[in-house]
């Protein structure tokens, strides 16, 4: 089979839509999925003709790699619509490229940019119904590939299977967040795979996070793993610091993930006269900070959340608790990414991309 067949999607449309069950006032994260979703397999070294279908179960061998060996990766990234019912994705550039050296470093197949960003579209036009207009309402993206190929000898797949979901979510507001500092464990180690969206990555957080959840936090800042000096991400966010008026933020690396919200709100940020400094943060020179009271503020940055204020941290036992403050970075810089996000606002960065 050529190549060439990529560049073609063929649709098969649901004879049913499941809109009219759904809640979209009351919507857990990533709970409820569209009517649709794209598929693309590859097989003996060549993606085939990629595929919008129904929304159904997947049929696979139970020796499938992906289930002994973890090659699985995934993209979170959101789709927005404006008050003219236009469509919009932000950077999905971003993503794409993002997700394809997430496929490099776990030995898997590049996807075809038309496979994944035409895919995309053609999927988002298609459940159109399902993305609703409002600052609230979003569409969360999810694009994964995994590993099909059968067989529990341990090396690469040769066949994969990429897909992606669509599932509507309101804004996500994960309330008050107390963090604890990682003095062992740690999601990710220079050589390794953190800088992946490797499925395997976030299986890892699960145990450490369980352990702070149990001592009443909701989330672990991860620190380097050769030292637990540096503070690098929140959960699955990366995460600013502000001490007086300077936001602060940790260099990414090959333990850090290159996140878009991220990147974006260091930009926003700059240009709002903001003064931001990238360099490692160190634990000490937090502590030092809580203790002077020059510490304002800690908040995490990824898709989902945009945004997440964090309300206080714990290191070796003690608890500092941030102070509440008006005009606080995390809100504005919240305001200006959603505003710009939902057409609210100029674009004037040029991240927004219609459907
Ligand atoms: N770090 C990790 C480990 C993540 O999983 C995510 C979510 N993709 C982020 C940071 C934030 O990245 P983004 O802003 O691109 O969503």
């Amino acid at each position: 089979m050529s190549t060439t067949q990529t560049n073609k999607i063929e649709t098969i449309k649901a004879t049913a839509t499941k809109i009219n069950e759904v809640d979209f006032d009351n919507l857990s994260f990533g709970a409820v999925f569209t009517d649709h979703l794209l598929e693309c397999d590859f097989i003996n070294g060549e993606w085939q003709q990629p595929v919008i279908k129904p929304y159904a179960p997947l049929l696979l061998d139970p020796s499938a790699k992906v289930f002994h060996y973890g090659q699985a990766i995934f993209e979170g990234m959101k789709a927005y619509k404006d008050t003219n019912n236009d469509i919009w994705l932000f950077r999905p550039d971003e993503n794409y490229k993002r997700f394809n050296s997430s496929a490099v470093r776990m030995a898997m197949p590049e996807v075809p940019e038309f496979v994944f960003i035409e895919g995309l579209k053609q999927l988002l036009k298609l459940d159109e119904a399902w993305v609703k207009n409002g600052n609230e309402s979003t569409m969360y993206i999810r694009p994964f590939m995994i590993a099909t190929g059968a067989g529990v000898v341990a090396n690469p797949s040769e066949d994969y299977k990429f897909m992606i979901l669509l599932s509507p979510a309101k804004a996500y507001y994960s309330g008050e967040v107390k963090v604890l500092i990682a003095e062992h464990f740690s999601r990710a180690a220079n050589g390794g795979i953190g800088a992946a969206k490797a499925a395997g990555n976030y299986a890892g957080q699960f145990y450490p996070t369980s352990l702070a959840n149990k001592e009443g936090f909701q989330q672990v800042i991860w620190t380097d793993d050769a030292t637990h000096t540096k503070l690098e991400e929140a959960g699955t966010m990366n995460v600013f610091f502000r001490i007086n008026d300077t936001l602060l933020t940790a260099p990414v690396s090959e333990r850090i993930l290159d996140g878009i919200t991220r990147k974006s709100l260091i930009d926003m940020a700059e240009k709002e006269g903001i003064n931001v400094e990238v360099r490692p943060v160190l634990v000490s020179e937090l502590v030092e900070a809580s203790q002077k009271g020059t510490l304002k503020e800690i908040f995490g940055a990824g898709t989902a959340a945009v945004v997440n204020p964090i309300a206080g941290y714990s290191y070796k036992e003690v608890y500092y608790e941030l102070p509440k403050i008006e005009n606080s970075f995390a809100s504005l810089l919240k305001d200006k990414l959603t505003s710009l996000q939902n057409k609210l606002t100029e674009d004037t960065f040029g991240w927004t991309v219609k459907v």
